[in-house]
C-alpha cells in the first residue's frame, strides 16, 4: 500500500478550467469564434451564483469545472465597480495561482472591462521586477495578480494595508490553508479585522469546483473542515446552484462512472526472468561499491523496501544514479571508471524496471521490444566491456523471452478488457473522443503500438501527450510538441484517442471528450471532480480499469467523500446567517490565538553558534554565524572557507525566480559523498550558494548533540539578513 501511495502522488493530475470564453454565451461557440462573441448573456445559474456576492456578502462560489465561474466573477466585478456613487471608486484584485490561468484571466478581464471604460492591469512573478506595484495598484481599477506578489508587498510595506482594495477574488480558493500565499493574505486581513482597526476591509469572494473535506470521515467532521475554510476566507455564504440545477446539468453533464476490476496474469515467466537479471545486475553494482568501502548500495539512497517493477524502484534507482554521478576520488582515472560502471549498471536496472511495468500493464511483446531497442542503442554507442557483459547476459535469455511473449496464453487480460470497452463505445458512438490516462511515459508508447497493431482498434489513430517533466529531470515533451499533439486531437477528426500521462499542474486545455479511461488511476476528491470536467459532453463516461482492488476502494471512498462534502454544504446553507457568522468568528479568534502564540516561540532564537554537517558524510560545512538570510526565506553562507566545501554542476533547468537566477546545483565536496546541498544562484550582482537545511545535520558545539530540521523556519537560530556585516 505504501508503494501505491507513492505511485498516486507521482501521477497526480490537476486540471484547470477550460477557456472561459466557451461559457460566455448561450450559444455553443468554438474558442476561435468566442473572441468575437461580445454581446454576453449570462445563464440563469450564473446569475444565481453571483447574487450573494452582488449583495456585498463575502461568498465562496462552489460550482463544477466548466460551468463558467470566471463569467460569474465578471458579473460580480461589473456590479461592484458600478455601485459606487460619484466621487468614490472601487478597486478589485483578482488572484490566480498558475501562470497560464493568470494570463488567461488577465486577457478575459482586459477585454471585458476595457469596453466599459475601466483600467485592467496584471502583474505576475515574471513581470514584477523593476515595476512599482504600488503605482499599478494606484492607477488601475482591476489588478490581476499571482498571490505571492501581494504577500511580498504587504511584508515590505509597499502596500500598507488591504484597505486599498474594495473587493478581492480568489480563484481556486480551496487552497486557502496552511502557509499557502492565499492564507498569508488572509492572515493579514484577519489581523486587521480582529485587531479592531476602523479602516474598511475589502469584500472577499472565492471560486472553486470543490471545497474539499480534508481527512474528514463523516458529515460532522466535514462541516468543521468547511467552516474552517470559510473562517480563513471570512465567508458568510457558500453559493451553489440550487434553483437552476437543470440548466446547469445541460451545460456540465456528469459522466457516468464505471469500475472495472480486471485480473492480472496468473503466472508470469517474463517477470521471473527479468527479476533474475536485475538481481544479477544489482550484485555487480554492489561489487563496485565494495571497492569504495565507505558507502554501500543499500545506504546511498534513503528510499527503503523497494520491489522490482514498481515506481518506488524507479525512484530508488534514480536517486542512486544521481548520487553516483558526483562521486569523487583522488585518482581521476579510478573515479571515471567507477562512476561509469555504476552509471551503466543503474541505467540497465532502470530499463529492466521499466520493462516490468510495461509487461504488467501492456503486452509482453511491448516490454521485450522496449528492451531490444535499448540494447540496440547500447551496441551502437560505446559498447565497452561492462556493456558487452550485460548485453551477453540478456541475449542468453532472449530466445526464451521471445517464445514466452509469443505464447497467446500469456496475453494480458487487462488489455482484453480495454479493447472490449473501446470497441463497445465506438460501436455505440463512432464519433467518440477518448482520453486514456496511463502511469508512465513508456506505457504511453506501448499502448500506442498496441492500438496501432490491433486490427480491431487501428482505426483509432492514437496521439500521445506526456508532461514537460519535473524541474530536476531533463526528459518530457516540450511545450510546442504538446500543443501540436493537442491541436491534432482537436482538429483532426481521424485522431480519435489521446494517450496521456500526468499533464501535471501545467495548465493545458484539453479538447472536450466523451470517454475518459483511467488505467490504474486514483487520487483525491478535488482531482476526481476536475477529471469529470474533461468529459462534459452529454452521454460521456468515465472508466476506471484496474487489477488492484485497493484502487477501486480508494476511488469509491472519493465518491463517498464527495457526497459527504455536498451534504455538509447543504446543511451549512440551512443555518441562520448570523449563527454561521458567529461560528466563523469564533474559529477566526481561536486560529489567530494559535498563530500569535506560535510566532512568540519563533521570536526567541537560540543565539548560540552551531555547526552544520553534511547529512550524508558528516563533513563540516559551516557555522550558523556564517549564514545570511536573503529576502527572508533563502539561506546563503558567507566567507571563503565554505566555497571549499562544495562542488557545483550546471543546473539541468536554469530558471529565474524574483531576483534569483538559478544556475547550478551544489554538492558536498567530500570524497564519495556528493550529497545534494542546494543550488548556486546569481542574486542581483552576487554569485551565491543557496543551501537547504534538510541536507545538513545541526551540531551543538558545546554539548555535541545533533538535530535534524526539515525546514529553515523550524530551525530557531539567530537569522542575520544578507548584506549585514
Ligand atoms: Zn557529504
Amino acid at each position: 500500500l505504501e508503494d501505491d501511495e507513492i505511485e498516486t502522488s507521482e501521477v497526480q493530475i490537476f486540471y484547470k478550467e477550460e477557456p472561459e470564453c466557451q461559457n460566455l454565451s448561450q450559444d455553443p461557440c468554438t474558442p476561435s469564434v468566442a473572441s468575437t462573441c461580445t454581446p454576453l448573456k449570462p445563464r440563469n445559474y450564473q446569475l444565481e451564483l453571483a447574487l450573494p456576492a452582488k449583495e456585498g456578502k463575502n461568498t465562496i462560489i462552489c460550482a463544477p469545472t466548466g460551468c463558467g465561474k470566471t463569467f460569474v466573477a465578471l458579473l460580480i466585478c461589473e456590479h461592484h465597480l458600478k455601485k459606487f456613487p460619484q466621487g468614490q471608486k472601487g478597486k478589485i484584485v483578482f488572484f490566480a495561482i498558475q501562470i497560464p490561468v493568470y494570463e488567461q484571466q488577465n486577457s478575459v478581464f482586459s477585454k471585458y472591462f476595457e469596453r466599459l471604460g475601466y483600467k485592467v492591469a496584471g502583474i505576475s512573478g515574471a513581470t514584477s521586477e523593476n515595476i512599482s506595484v504600488e503605482q499599478i495598484v494606484e492607477n488601475n481599477d482591476i489588478i490581476v495578480l499571482t498571490p505571492q506578489i501581494l504577500v511580498n508587498c504587504l511584508r515590505n510595506g509597499t502596500i500598507p494595508s488591504l484597505s486599498v482594495f474594495t473587493l478581492m477574488i480568489f480563484d481556486e480558493c480551496h487552497n486557502t490553508s496552511k502557509h499557502h500565499p492565499y492564507n498569508m493574505i488572509m492572515f493579514n486581513y484577519l489581523d486587521q479585522k480582529l485587531g479592531g482597526s476602523s479602516d474598511p476591509l475589502p469584500q472577499v469572494v472565492g471560486l472553486t469546483a470543490s471545497v474539499g473535506i480534508g481527512d474528514a470521515k463523516n458529515t460532522m467532521e466535514a462541516m468543521e473542515y468547511i467552516c474552517k475554510l470559510c473562517a480563513s476566507l471570512d465567508t458568510s455564504v457558500i453559493a451553489t446552484v440550487k434553483d437552476n440545477l437543470e440548466e446547469l446539468e445541460e451545460i456540465v453533464y456528469k459522466p457516468q462512472k464505471f469500475f472495472r476490476k480486471v485480473e492480472s496474469r496468473t503466472t508470469d515467466r517474463f517477470k521471473c526472468i527479468i527479476s533474475q537479471l536485475m538481481r544479477e545486475t544489482e550484485s555487480l553494482a554492489k561489487n563496485v561499491f565494495d571497492e569504495l568501502g565507505t558507502i554501500t548500495l543499500e545506504n546511498v539512497s534513503q528510499i527503503q523496501n523497494r520491489n522490482f517493477g514498481t515506481q518506488k524502484y524507479e525512484q530508488w534507482i534514480v536517486s542512486v544514479q544521481k548520487a553516483c554521478m558526483v562521486f569523487q576520488l583522488p585518482n581521476k582515472d579510478e573515479e571515471s571508471r567507477i562512476c561509469k560502471a555504476l552509471f551503466l549498471y543503474t541505467s540497465h536496472l532502470r530499463k529492466y524496471n521499466d520493462a516490468l511495468i510495461i509487461n504488467e500493464h501492456a503486452r509482453m511483446k511491448d516490454a521485450l521490444d522496449y528492451l531490444k531497442d535499448f540494447f540496440t542503442d547500447v551496441r551502437a554507442a560505446g559498447f565497452d566491456e561492462i556493456e558487452q557483459h550485460l548485453t551477453c547476459r540478456f541475449e542468453e535469455k532472449l530466445q526464451e523471452l521471445e517464445s514466452i511473449s509469443m505464447d497467446l496464453s500469456n496475453e494480458n487480460p487487462k488489455l482484453k478488457d480495454l479493447s472490449f470497452i473501446l470497441q463497445e463505445e465506438y460501436h455505440l458512438n463512432p464519433e467518440s473522443r477518448t482520453i486514456l490516462f496511463v502511469k508512465t511515459r513508456a506505457l504511453v508508447d506501448a499502448l500506442k503500438k498496441w492500438i496501432e497493431e490491433n486490427s480491431e482498434l487501428s482505426f483509432l489513430k492514437p496521439g500521445i501527450l506526456t508532461g514537460r517533466g519535473k524541474t530536476n529531470h531533463n526528459t518530457g515533451m516540450t511545450l510546442p510538441a504538446q500543443k501540436c499533439a493537442l491541436d491534432a486531437f482537436r482538429t483532426d477528426g481521424d485522431k480519435k484517442i489521446l494517450i496521456a500521462t500526468s499533464v501535471a499542474d501545467e495548465g493545458i486545455d484539453i479538447a472536450q471528450c466523451n470517454l475518459v479511461i483511467l488505467y490504474e488511476y486514483v487520487g483525491n476528491v478535488i482531482r476526481m471532480i476536475q477529471t469529470r470536467g474533461r468529459g462534459r459532453a452529454r452521454g460521456s463516461k468515465c472508466f476506471l480499469l484496474t487489477s488492484n482492488a485497493d484502487v477501486i476502494k480508494k476511488e469509491k471512498l472519493n465518491i463517498y467523500k464527495e457526497k459527504i462534502m455536498n451534504d455538509s454544504i447543504l446543511s451549512l446553507q440551512m443555518w441562520n446567517e448570523a449563527v454561521f457568522k458567529e461560528k466563523v468568528l469564533q474559529i477566526q479568534i481561536q486560529e489567530k490565538n494559535i498563530r500569535d502564540s506560535q510566532e512568540k516561540v519563533e521570536l526567541v532564537p537560540d543565539k548560540e553558534n552551531k555547526k552544520l554537517l553534511c547529512r550524508k558524510c558528516k563533513a563540516f560545512a559551516c557555522y550558523t554565524a556564517d549564514i545570511r538570510v536573503v529576502e527572508e526565506c533563502h539561506y546563503t553562507v558567507v566567507g571563503n572557507a565554505f566555497t571549499e566545501c562544495f562542488v557545483s554542476k550546471l543546473h539541468p533547468k536554469p530558471k529565474t525566480f524574483g531576483h534569483f537566477e538559478k544556475r547550478a546545483k551544489i554538492f558536498c565536496a567530500r570524497r564519495n559523498c556528493g550529497h545534494d546541498w542546494g543550488i548556486h544562484v546569481k542574486y542581483k550582482t552576487f554569485e551565491i550558494p543557496v543551501i537547504k537545511i534538510e541536507s545538513f545535520v545541526v551540531e551543538d558545539i558545546v554539548t555535541g548533540a545533533q538535530k535534524l530540521y526539515a525546514k529553515w523556519k523550524d530551525f530557531p537560530f539567530e537569522k542575520i539578513p544578507f548584506g549585514s556585516p
